[in-house]
């Protein structure tokens, strides 16, 4: 999506991955298949571009102080750095003093008992490093989950988060150009099946003092890290109207995908004109709107009924072009658009179901 808007504006792109035929490397002039960590590669990739950036943040630090040697690459090797790694990453956010749900590192078991002795027995154990998607986490309930969740580690390090009892999740998706312009796209809300981000839509519900308080925080954070390009800023808001910050992720996000069809300048192309130099554009909705995942799972019974899904107005279609629609993977969502965020939840949800009942 990122090159499609940048194809849009008359870039060319380079695209690199370990992978060939990718999403990317279908819509990209040019598409470089070579390990991250063949760093001759690596070398010619950003000798033959202008400028670099990530849509996916586990490229290794390596990878990225190789590329920086010769152009510029944001964000920053530094930023990702911190972003890769859930300890560091809440290090980051709890020094700087912005609300996260109290956590401690996991090496060995007798941290994991400290740590629900401090911090009770109601909590999430993460690996801290290349998790997303709920991938490497477990709950823990009681005293009788520790040994298990501290197994399913399987020997890495390790970030115990006390459970939230969250009323809903948001997100801020949030721009920082070169210059120090800042954009944003108000507060989007989140449902999440099985870890992974469901539906999204836009403005979500909540109250102006929390859609500022989460526009600030956000505000803030760019500010402080230096950041250029889009940040999304993924919050819990807790039942008593409180808002902790779950994790960053240090480009475009799913949860700001809507903005594809939904506003003047969509995420993509935000990143696209902060990494560039160039102003960033108005974030202004449209209108309201909604989107639904289309997980692997929508292929289990054959080719989805696009035509029937396709047919409601205001329903757009994205597929990404991945070969194998394996069960929880992203292949591609459905926006939609209308007159309430409600009813754009509707229409997207509808649309979906639509795809797979059958004739
Ligand atoms: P993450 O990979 O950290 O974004 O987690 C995926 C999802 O798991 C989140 O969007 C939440 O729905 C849930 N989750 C993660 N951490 C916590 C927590 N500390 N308390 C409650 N729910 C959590």
């Amino acid at each position: 999506m990122f090159a499609i808007e940048a194809r849009k504006m008359g870039y060319r792109v380079h695209t690199f991955s370990p992978d060939s035929d990718t999403p990317t490397g279908q819509v990209a002039d040019i598409e470089t298949c070579a390990s991250y960590e063949d760093l001759d590669s690596v070398r010619d990739f950003a000798k033959s571009v202008d400028v670099v950036t990530f849509e996916f943040e586990n490229v290794p630090s390596a990878t990225v102080e190789a590329a920086s040697e010769l152009v510029g690459v944001h964000p920053r090797g530094d930023i990702l750095h911190t972003t890769q790694n859930r300890l560091r990453e809440k290090t980051f956010l709890s020094d700087n003093g912005y609300p996260v749900t109290p956590f401690r590192k996991i090496k060995l078991i007798e941290d994991l008992y400290h740590a629900t002795r401090e911090l009770g027995t109601s909590a999430v154990l993460k690996t801290a490093g290349f998790g997303y998607d709920g991938k490497g986490q477990s709950r823990i309930r009681s005293a009788a989950d520790i040994e298990p969740s501290f197994a399913a580690l399987n020997g890495t390090e390790g970030i115990f988060e006390a459970f939230v009892e969250f009323d809903k999740e948001v997100s801020v998706v949030c721009a920082r150009g070169r210059d120090g312009d800042f954009a944003h796209y108000g507060v989007i809300e989140n449902a999440h099946s099985n870890h992974i981000l469901d539906i999204s839509f836009a403005p979500a519900d909540v109250t102006p003092k929390v859609a500022a308080e989460a526009v600030e925080i956000a505000r803030s954070i760019v500010e402080t890290l230096g950041y250029v390009g889009t940040l999304c800023v993924e919050f819990f808001l807790t039942k008593d109207g409180k808002l902790l910050v779950n994790e960053l992720a240090p480009r475009p996000h799913n949860s700001g995908h809507l903005t594809f069809d939904a506003c003047v300048t969509s995420q993509f192309e935000q990143q696209l004109r902060a990494v560039c130099g160039l102003p960033l554009g108005s974030t202004e909705f449209y209108r309201p709107a909604a989107m639904a995942n289309l997980l692997g799972d929508v292929w289990e019974s054959g080719e989805p009924h696009w035509d029937r899904a396709l047919a409601i107005p205001g329903v757009k279609l994205h597929l990404y072009g991945k070969a194998d629609p394996r069960p929880g993977r992203k292949m591609g969502h459905i926006t939609a658009m209308a007159d309430s965020a409600k009813q754009a939840v509707e229409f997207a949800t509808d649309a979906r179901s639509m795809l797979i009942t059958p004739s």
